[in-house]
């Protein structure tokens, strides 16, 4: 089954894109499988290597809002692109929006070794 740490990288890991198009999130919500049963309603890819993601686990070390002290944050902001359901978007026909930005991001880590788990924030 899949692991928490490959689920991360499905949900949230596109290190060659974006593809230049308004249509990224529509194509890339499906592709990742996050629009089977419901639209998931917010969704961010990031495109940075998965060696630099993976990196923000030994960074910035923070208290989540949960009070769990494994949330990290981005020392450099990244490349991302955050997918927002449209209100008018009906499931199955899930329709987002897309925008591209350079953000700071905050991830959740666990496990030995001690990867991201769990996108929490760009900030
Ligand atoms: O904030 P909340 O816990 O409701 O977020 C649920 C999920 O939405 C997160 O686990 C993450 O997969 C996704 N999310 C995201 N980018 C954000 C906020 C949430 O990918 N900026």
């Amino acid at each position: 089954r899949e692991s928490r740490a490959m689920k991360f990288q499905r949900q949230h890991m596109d290190p060659d894109g974006p593809s230049n198009n308004s249509n990224y999130c529509n194509q890339m919500m499906r592709r990742r499988h996050m629009t089977e049963g419901w639209c998931k309603p917010v969704n961010t890819f990031v495109h940075e290597p998965l060696v630099d993601v993976q990196a923000i686990c030994l960074q910035g070390n923070i208290l989540c809002k949960n009070g769990k002290p494994n949330c990290h944050k981005s020392s450099s902001s990244m490349k991302i692109t955050d997918c927002r359901v449209k209100s008018s978007s009906e499931y199955p026909d899930c329709d987002y929006q897309t925008s591209h930005k350079k953000r700071h991001i905050i991830v959740v880590c666990e496990g030995n070794p001690y990867v991201p788990v769990h996108f929490h924030a760009s900030v």
